[in-house]
């Protein structure tokens, strides 16, 4: 299934990481490296799926989720969301989760299950399931 994946991480080793896994899958992978840079891709292209990181530059990634799931674009606020991170702290995948994420995944990338994850919410969203 083909689709388009915004990745919002300030990290360029996870984002060259994650571009090859995307890529192999057969997905594009669209880049934004802040908060602000990865709304407005999400407002102004068609994202299928939104990838994204928590420390961000700016604003953080909960606050990220926040706005998404608020935008005025359908598109937008339905958007499936993975949360990339290292802030293996307890709460944290609660804290994502509240925000509006779909699911949540800590650092170091599992490459396996990252594309796993992206087929099945992609096929999930496709279906015009609720997630
Ligand atoms: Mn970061």
């Amino acid at each position: 299934m083909s689709g388009n994946i915004l990745y919002i991480e300030d990290n360029p080793d996870n984002m060259m990481l994650v571009r090859r896994v995307i890529q192999s899958g057969g997905y594009n992978l669209v880049e934004a490296r802040t908060g602000l840079e990865g709304l407005a891709v999400a407002e102004s292209q068609d994202i299928d799926l939104i990838l994204l990181d928590i420390n961000l530059p700016d604003i953080d990634g909960y606050e990220v989720a926040q706005r998404l799931r608020s935008s005025t674009k359908d598109s937008v606020a339905k958007a499936p969301i993975i949360v990339l991170t290292a802030n293996a702290m307890r709460g944290d995948a609660e804290r994502a989760l509240d925000a509006g994420c779909d699911i949540y995944m800590s650092k170091p990338i599992n490459i396996f299950e990252l594309l796993e994850k992206v087929s099945a919410l992609l096929s999930s969203a496709a279906q015009g399931n609720d997630l």
